[in-house]
């Protein structure tokens, strides 16, 4: 019988840390297409498309950018900070171009959550449907994400 669960390029790619990052999937044992397919169920669920999501974080953090390290109130009940680091990050599914160390912190001051992203997350989530492993640093679960956006309607 052929083995199916022979991780591919790209999946070993995004196990492996780097100097200037961990790796992508953290702990998660899970394999690349079980992790995508069980994220893009909990957004589907929610009557959500990662486009949708991808398309408020950037915006957040546009909101956020004004502030340069400052929180920034975002109607209705939302502060934003955004720090920007040295360096550019490259997209490991090998899309050309990198991204900027840019960090986007929205909390939720009614639900009291918060939520950190960064500009590589915003590409994995429009482009590729991706919210990292469990227990990677920059994981975003996305009922977490939808719950302090408050996207999409109850599951
Ligand atoms: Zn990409």
């Amino acid at each position: 019988m052929k083995k199916t669960d022979v991780p591919n390029a790209i999946e070993q790619t995004l196990r492996q840390a780097s100097a200037t990052r961990e790796g992508f999937l953290g702990p998660d044992s899970r394999s690349l297409a079980a992790i995508l397919r069980a994220d893009d169920k909990a957004v589907r669920q929610r009557g959500l498309t990662h486009a949708r999501i991808a398309k408020q974080l950037l915006a957040l953090r546009q909101a956020g950018w004004k502030g340069l390290g400052e929180l920034v109130s975002v109607p209705p009940h939302f502060e934003v900070r955004v720090d920007a680091a040295r360096g550019k990050l490259p997209c490991p599914f090998g899309d050309p171009g990198s991204f900027a160390k840019v960090n986007t912190t929205v909390c939720n001051l009614e639900r009291g959550t918060e939520i950190t992203f960064t500009d590589l997350n915003i590409h994995l989530i429009a482009i590729h449907g991706f919210y990292e492993g469990r227990g990677a640093p920059f994981r975003l679960d996305p009922e977490q994400l939808m719950d302090t956006l408050e996207m999409g309607r109850d599951p």
